[in-house]
């Protein structure tokens, strides 16, 4: 009978998970070390760590001044963005914008190379043609269209407007175009449909767009961060610490596409439930930092959490709610909703249950668990991207007094001010994932955070900045000495 089952309480449960999924300070210090070694190796051997260190082939960002027309387009996540801007110059920087979005149609994220170019083909040329609008400059039909291209996946770089797809991630897997040349593909795709005026002037990541962004208003930018669907960062670095890549004349910087989302390491709080996810994942055994952090997983992970304390706690009752059983029935959206509510009688909490989980009639001890999970697994996330943010700061010298004279001890007198552009919906929406990202960064930096590291929103980064790197890239003035 049931009720003689010898069930663990939940709350003993919880207990242990919240203990296994612990991030003191002690562990972030060893993650952010971790991290910085680990960047340093796969700079020294392209291709051959778990960290890729991607050259961009940038040699300028954006300073301010950049003048005239240029679009971007946007594939990352679950919709295409395509934008135009028109730019003043210093003093009228971004003058007009207009951008539409459309979803990415659910078989065309795994289907084949021309299925999806095609589709990316087909929007572009469409918003191009509504180009003629109060504010923007009129080009001819045949004049050339600057494009920066925003293309969020591990990509191998040959050019700053070429490079080969290395991988898929996301829910995205079109397996006919690994290795294939994504601005190529992109350009034939364009040329088929008619439309010769449109030229990919570079190829970013969204990490890229959104140091790209903040660099525009902001010259202290030097680290750009996702913390969205999945995550990544990337920053600038010396060319002469970039063995695989010399720069042509202009500047002695770089910026490098570290794709953290592939960091691992045996001291972070890997639960069965991550083991569960990966190996159920589109990517088992890659991208374990993303399937930590990345909004497409945190809901995951938590309905994997709920399902076992279902089966072992007996947590909403004797029967384990069908739903629960589902891949991804429960999603981060809903998961921030649920941590968002601070009532008393969490009646949010209950209404996701219900909508989510199927369960209609929830005690409130049952509310608070389930709160207690979605709290546990954002403060691990973010924790944990404050780690590698930290361990980016270390690499470029930029964490400040504290860290350094910890590491080296000798203080740092002339500390820089560093600018962390972060965009993405964990960071822009779900609050208290942001709040715990901070204290986090806090806790290792010390003053030196807020002093001298400064993290800020560059919102819509991955598409604007985009368009002002190309931009940047036909008024070229190059990085300089940084
Ligand atoms: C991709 C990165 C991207 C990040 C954030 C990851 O899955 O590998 O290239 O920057 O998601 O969108
Ligand atoms: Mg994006």
């Amino acid at each position: 009978m049931d009720g003689m089952r010898n069930v663990m309480d939940p709350n003993e449960f919880l207990r242990e998970f919240r203990k296994a999924c612990a991030t003191p300070v002690t562990l972030l210090r060893q993650t952010a070390q971790a991290m910085a070694t680990e960047m340093q190796e796969g700079l020294e051997n392209p291709g051959q760590r778990r960290l890729k260190m991607l050259p961009t082939y940038l040699e300028c960002l954006p300073s301010g001044n950049e003048k005239g027309l240029y679009y971007a387009v946007d594939l990352g996540g679950t919709n295409f963005r395509v934008l135009r801007v028109q730019l003043g110059g210093k003093d009228g920087r971004i003058l007009k914008q207009e951008s539409e979005q459309v979803p990415i149609p659910h078989e065309v994220m795994t289907g084949t190379s021309k299925a999806l170019f095609d589709f990316l083909a087909e929007t572009i040329i469409h918003f191009i043609s509504k180009e003629a609008t109060l504010g923007f400059e009129c080009l001819n039909l045949n004049q050339q269209r600057d494009i920066g291209f925003t293309f969020s996946f591990p990509v191998n770089q040959t050019k700053v407007n070429q490079g080969a797809i290395v991988a898929w991630t996301k829910g995205f897997n079109i397996t006919d175009s690994v290795g294939e040349d994504v601005v190529e593909q992109l350009q034939s795709a364009l040329a088929e449909m008619g439309s010769e005026h449109a030229k990919v002037a570079c190829l970013v990541n969204d990490t890229v767009g959104t140091l790209a962004q903040c660099k525009y208003w902001n010259q202290d930018a030097m680290v750009g961060v996702i913390l969205g669907t999945g995550t990544n960062a990337c920053y600038v670095e010396r060319a002469d610490a970039v063995p695989c890549w010399s720069p042509s004349t202009k500047s002695d910087m770089t910026v490098i596409n570290v794709e953290w989302g592939n960091f691992f390491s045996k001291n972070l709080p890997w639960t069965f439930a991550d083991e569960g996810l990966d190996k159920d994942s589109l990517n088992p055994g890659r991208q374990e930092f993303e399937k930590m952090i990345g909004g497409m997983y945190m809901g995951e992970i938590v309905r994997r959490v709920l399902l076992k304390m279902a089966e072992e706690t007996g947590l909403f009752g004797p029967e384990v709610p069908e739903k629960l059983t589902e891949s991804f029935s429960l999603l981060t959206p809903h998961m921030s909703t649920m941590h968002g509510d601070d009532s008393p009688g969490l009646q949010v909490v209950g209404a996701i249950i219900a909508e989510a989980i199927g369960v209609k009639d929830t005690t409130l001890a049952t509310r608070k668990v389930v709160y207690e999970v979605c709290d546990i697994i954002a403060e691990r996330g973010a924790r944990l991207s404050a780690a590698g943010i930290v361990g980016i700061l270390k690499k470029i010298n930029r964490c400040g007094d504290l860290m350094n004279s910890c590491l080296t001890g000798q203080s740092n007198t002339q500390a820089k001010k560093t600018v962390v552009a972060i965009d993405g919906s964990l960071y822009e929406k779900y609050t208290k994932f942001r709040n715990y990202m901070e204290d986090a960064m806090k806790e290792m930096l010390g003053d030196d955070y807020a002093d001298n590291v400064t993290t800020m929103l560059s919102k819509d980064g991955s598409g604007v900045g985009a368009a002002l790197l190309a931009a940047a890239m036909s008024t070229d003035q190059g990085l300089g000495v940084v």
